[in-house]
């Protein structure tokens, strides 16, 4: 049965209890890491809706990543059963996505708009670069998308940019021309950047106060997760959605003027506002300073410090005991936080005692890090924590690498948290621009795109001649494809065109039919495959003796049962929701809920998750701090915050590596122990192999470096630390690689297998080269990522990438 309004409150802390039942216009909740602010938010939804205080679509929820909307989700439906649904839980970008979908035919969108994401607004920011010869200023794509984002995060447009700019300097002339050619394409196409999903949104609440009205007579309790990462434009849709309705919508509010000159609202009490009907929903935020981490992409601590001012009379709880971490964790992290200046002090504790002592390793390369971190979570697994409670962090993607070589040697399951690679990849990339093709024919870009491909014999010349009869004719360019014998371009080209138009047309009648019919769910699988076969796109794939085609076929797979998971959890979803949803994925967002595996990912991805073993890797000098960040004024201080939410996400065992030796990009580097290390009190600290023992044995360093010979270090498969390996002296003690090499003799030789598409089921024997014979319980996972859970007879329960896995079938 479900929980009364008291069990609710069952055993929060008195602040936290205060925090939930609180029942003013503006609530902040700042507190340090694991302290329950995430958890008092939903326990205050939750309350709301078991006292029906509120209806759940009066209810909007922002949360950092569509995961974490998805687990507020999930605990508020467990706290108050089915009631929950049809409250807004969701990132800023999906909220505003909502909105847009709604209103975007108020200023000159359509409902079927896409979003650019940041690869898509990268290749046109190139495209008109080059058209503006704004090379000759030295601007390159990279830096004019990250200027123009900067502006849309403080809510400046081309236009307002263009009256403040100085326009006597040509390179900042050409600037804004480019910046308000952009903008014009983007409209031209239909479509919304990233920025833009926010920045629109606040301009639509702003140009039509009678819209805005709508948002804010729905929406009575606004919550915010990590405020502290908000930006200019995330916190002024928030005082839009916030201040008091406006009355009637006489659409009359228009003459009034908010906002100060930098885009902030001024928060004088209006007397307009005295006389409205309805106050203002209520805000509730929560945050952690030491945790903001985006200032980067325009996050704003001063949004946290300056709530109160901005609200005047609100209510500010502070939280200070920590439910996540034993103290010896929360102690190092105290340590770390307190060097940063410019910080209200405050102190976590913890009542669950001190807890295991932090361990520390340095390896003489970063696989011989890696194969600490594996041998680390064997043994962790053998007594008995299940691998997704562990996770591994590092500072930059491209450090994943070795640890992946040396899980998959180890045979330790892991996923990459990092949706988004998965959307980067090209053959992914043109299946989507297929859809948009067919979502939105507005979008010429997407068109452009698949127009060869695969080859159809479409170059340069045909697809300037298109443009240039779209032109003629006032057409778009999607539709002068259906003018195949007029486009001037001989008769097989005529052939591929009429081809590609008749394949887009089937699609676009499976996905959005005519005549008010409602497409049914598998819509947007059928219409995906079909698109994919017609045009010939996987038969080219087919056809390939590239080994690197096979996998695209499996990502293409991939695809198509995402389509259909979609199709299941949206039963009404458009082909416009789904590429929304798919642009959307963030890094936090995993494509396939594995739970029993490892979770590897960067240390941003990591903000307000936690596990019981946590790893930060390549604590390093130069990753972490990182050394881009060395010189940028405040950076440091960023890097310390981020290391402090890394180390924060652990619940009972904290690792801390690094590595003598890195290769990187073809090179070989001897890296420093980072200054952070230092800041933790040694006693906290139990090395297994400190960066003393590895400097101390004369020679090792650059016997390490030796390693190095083409193919080898960092290569193919590592053998440059197995030579590392063989040259470490065996120690008294612990040494993990050498216990982990006379515990497991072919751990670390072992070869890997390539099993192909090995047929196995549960229920079938197997042998192992090192495990001996055993059952297979069963297989989860897909393609490529297939895991065996096997009982062996002798070796007990593992799990076994089947594809590479040193196994023979009985
Ligand atoms: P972060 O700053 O990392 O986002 P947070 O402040 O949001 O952390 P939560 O994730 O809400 O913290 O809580 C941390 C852990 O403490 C969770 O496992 C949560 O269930 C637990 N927790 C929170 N409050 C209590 C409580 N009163 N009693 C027991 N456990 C609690
Ligand atoms: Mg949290």
């Amino acid at each position: 049965s479900a929980p009364s309004a008291d069990d609710l409150l069952a055993g929060l802390n008195p602040q936290q209890l205060d925090a939930v039942t609180y029942r003013g216009q503006a609530l902040l909740i700042v507190a340090g890491a694991g302290s329950g602010k995430t958890s008092v938010l939903t326990r205050r939804i939750a309350l709301l809706l078991r006292q029906r205080e509120a209806w759940p679509s009066q209810i909007l929820a922002i949360t950092f990543t569509n995961k974490a909307a998805g687990e507020m989700r999930e605990r508020v439906a467990q706290l108050v059963g089915d009631t929950a649904r049809g409250m807004w839980i969701s990132t800023f970008h999906s909220a505003c996505v909502r909105i847009l979908r709604r209103e975007a035919e108020q200023f000159g969108f359509t409902k079927s708009f896409t979003i650019y994401d940041s690869g898509d607004s990268r290749a046109l920011i190139k495209r008109l670069v080059k058209e503006h010869e704004a090379d000759a200023f030295g601007y390159t794509p990279a830096a004019v998308q990250s200027r123009i984002s900067r502006l849309k995060n403080e809510l400046q447009d081309a236009e307002s940019f263009a009256r403040q700019a100085n326009m006597s300097d040509p390179a900042e002339r050409v600037f804004a021309e480019v910046f308000a050619d952009y903008q014009r394409q983007l409209q031209k196409a239909n479509a919304f950047d990233f920025d833009d999903l926010i920045g629109q949104t606040v301009y639509l609440f702003r140009a039509f106060p009678q819209v805005a009205d709508t948002y804010r007579r729905r929406f009575r309790h606004i919550l915010v997760d990590e405020y502290q990462d908000t930006n200019a434009a995330q916190y002024a849709l928030i005082h839009e959605l916030t201040r008091p309705v406006q009355g009637p919508s006489t659409g009359s509010g228009t003459g009034r003027e908010p906002f100060a000159s930098n885009g902030m609202m001024i928060f004088e009490p209006d007397p307009q506002d005295a006389a409205g009907a309805e106050p203002g929903a209520a805000l509730t935020v929560v945050g952690d300073s030491d945790q903001s981490i985006y200032a980067f992409r325009g996050a704003d601590i001063r949004n946290i410090s300056e709530f109160e001012r901005d609200f005047p009379g609100a209510k500010v709880v502070l939280l200070e005991q920590n439910y996540r971490s034993t103290q010896n964790i929360l102690s190092a992290a105290n340590a770390v936080i307190s060097n940063n200046f410019d910080r209200k002090e405050k102190k976590l504790w913890s009542d669950k005692g001190s807890g295991d002592a932090i361990v520390g390793f340095t390896g003489y390369s970063q696989h011989d890090e890696a194969q600490f971190v594996a041998d680390e979570v064997e043994a962790l697994r053998r007594a008995g924590m299940p691998y997704g409670e562990m996770a591994v962090f590092y500072r930059t993607n491209s450090q994943s690498r070795a640890l992946e070589e040396i899980f998959i040697r180890s045979a330790v399951p892991y996923k990459i948290m990092g949706g988004t690679k998965f959307y980067e990849r090209a053959e992914i990339k043109d299946a989507l621009a297929y859809l948009v093709a067919v979502a939105n024919p507005a979008d010429e870009m997407a068109v452009r795109r698949i127009l060869n491909k695969p080859r159809r014999g479409i170059g340069d010349v045909t697809e300037t001649s298109i443009a240039r009869f779209a032109e003629e004719h006032s057409l778009s360019f999607r539709d002068a494809l259906a003018h195949p014998a007029q486009l001037g371009v001989g008769p097989k080209i005529q052939g591929a065109i009429a081809q590609l138009d008749a394949v887009l047309r089937e699609a676009t009648e499976i996905m959005l039919p005519a005549s008010g019919e409602v497409a049914p769910p598998t819509a947007v699988a059928e219409g995906l495959t079909l698109l994919l076969q017609k045009s010939g796109y996987l038969d080219a794939l087919r056809a390939s003796r590239d080994p690197q085609d096979e996998a695209r076929l499996e990502n293409l797979d991939e695809l198509i049962a995402v389509t259909r998971d979609f199709a299941r959890n949206n039963p009404e979803g458009s082909v416009s929701d789904f590429l929304a949803e798919v642009a959307l994925v963030s890094d936090a967002d995993d494509l396939d809920d594995e739970s029993g595996v490892v979770s590897l990912m960067t240390m941003h991805t990591a903000k307000g998750l936690e596990f019981d073993a946590v790893f930060v890797t390549g604590v390093e000098e130069d990753l972490i701090p990182h050394r881009i960040s060395a010189n940028e004024p405040g950076g440091p201080q960023e890097e310390r915050r981020l290391f402090y939410v890394g180390i924060t996400r652990a619940r009972k065992r904290l690792h801390l590596s690094l590595a003598m030796t890195r290769a990187q990009f073809g090179e070989v580097s001897v890296a420093m122990p980072s200054r952070f290390l230092q800041e933790i009190p040694s006693e906290l600290i139990d090395w297994r192999q400190s960066p003393g023992d590895v400097n101390s044995r004369g020679g090792t360093q650059s016997r390490a470096l030796n390693a190095r010979r083409p193919g080898g270090f960092g290569g193919s498969g590592g053998s440059g630390d197995r030579f590392a390996a063989r040259a470490l002296p065996k120690r008294e003690g612990l040494t993990p690689l050498s216990t982990a090499m006379d515990k497991f003799p072919n751990r670390v030789t072992a070869k890997v297998r390539d099993n192909g598409d090995l047929e196995l089921n549960a229920g079938d024997r197997i042998r192992h080269d090192d495990f001996g014979e055993g059952k297979v319980e069963a297989i989860t996972g897909e393609g490529a990522k297939r895991i065996a859970h096997v009982r062996f007879d002798a070796a007990g329960q593992k799990k076994l990438l089947i594809k590479i896995a040193p196994i023979q079938k009985l």
